[in-house]
Formats: structure tokens, C-alpha cells, sequence
């Protein structure tokens, strides 16, 4: 149970908290952006099965490799690509925390 709270708690949560906190006066328009993160999964279409809960997405899926994350990481740097750099961290972030879970059993 806290795994699923936390996964799609830093899935669902962290965007608009972030959002508010960081980009106040355009926080619902940035919290859309950052919840678009999630499209990212679409690469879970290529996997058979489509979802495996025992599954670590990072280092699986095409789009949570760690080419991709290294990618999603020099997003950053780029004043235009930030917030998509961001999105896509969040959502590797709470796969990260879903492995985690996953590899110690919790
Ligand atoms: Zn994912």
C-alpha cells in the first residue's frame, strides 16, 4: 500500500506541489506539462505484458533506459526544454521509488 501511495503520489502530487511552488503564476498550465510526463509509459505498449506490477520500469522500458535518463537530465540545462527535462525526471523519479520497493521487498 505504501508503495502504490508513493508511486502515484510523486506521480500525481509532486507536479501541481512543484508547480505552486516554483512556478506560481503559471502553476496549473506547468502542472499540466508535468503531469504529461506520464506519456512516457507509452513505451510500456512495447512490453509483453503491457504492465508487470513486479516489474522495475527504469532500465527496461526504452523510454526509462538510462540513456534516456542522462537525456532527460541535460533537458535541464536548456531554459526552453526545463520543464519537459523536469516532467519526465518526476516520472522517473517515482518509477526509481517503485524499483526501489520492488528490490528490497518492501
Ligand atoms: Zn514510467
Amino acid at each position: 500500500m505504501l508503495r502504490f501511495l508513493l508511486h502515484y503520489g510523486i506521480h500525481f502530487l509532486v507536479p501541481p506541489l512543484v508547480a505552486f511552488l516554483f512556478f506560481r503564476p503559471k502553476w496549473f498550465k506547468i502542472t499540466l506539462i508535468l503531469w504529461a510526463g506520464i506519456l512516457i509509459d507509452l513505451d510500456h505498449l512495447l512490453a509483453n505484458p503491457i504492465f508487470d506490477p513486479d516489474r522495475c520500469s527504469i532500465g527496461f522500458h526504452p523510454l526509462h533506459s538510462y540513456v534516456m535518463v542522462a537525456v532527460y537530465l541535460i533537458l535541464l540545462g536548456f531554459r526552453k526544454t526545463r520543464i519537459f527535462g523536469l516532467a519526465l525526471l518526476i516520472h522517473i523519479l517515482a518509477d526509481a521509488c517503485d524499483c526501489l520497493f520492488l528490490r528490497f521487498q518492501l
